[in-house]
């Protein structure tokens, strides 16, 4: 019998935030991205235990952003 694992496998959730931002890359006001991605070990190509979880919000017109730490995540 085999057992498959498997690293690296990414996830990402995407929230919208409510209000708006500018961004000074693409000069454009709109409503940012608060992203969740995070990597997971998986067992036969199904993703089973993150390891690496990161939070980003980010501009979705040029995917300019930054890092955010969870608690910022979560009030978005
Ligand atoms: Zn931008």
């Amino acid at each position: 019998m085999f057992i498959i694992f498997g690293v690296g496998n990414k996830k990402e959730k995407e929230k919208q935030s409510h209000k708006m931002e500018h961004c000074y890359y693409c000069n454009n006001t709109t409503h940012w991205l608060a992203a969740k991605s995070s990597d997971h070990v998986s067992l036969f190509f199904i993703p089973v235990i993150p390891y690496k979880t990161s939070y980003s919000y980010r501009c979705p017109i040029c995917n300019t952003g930054r890092k955010i730490t969870k608690e910022e995540y979560e009030q978005f």
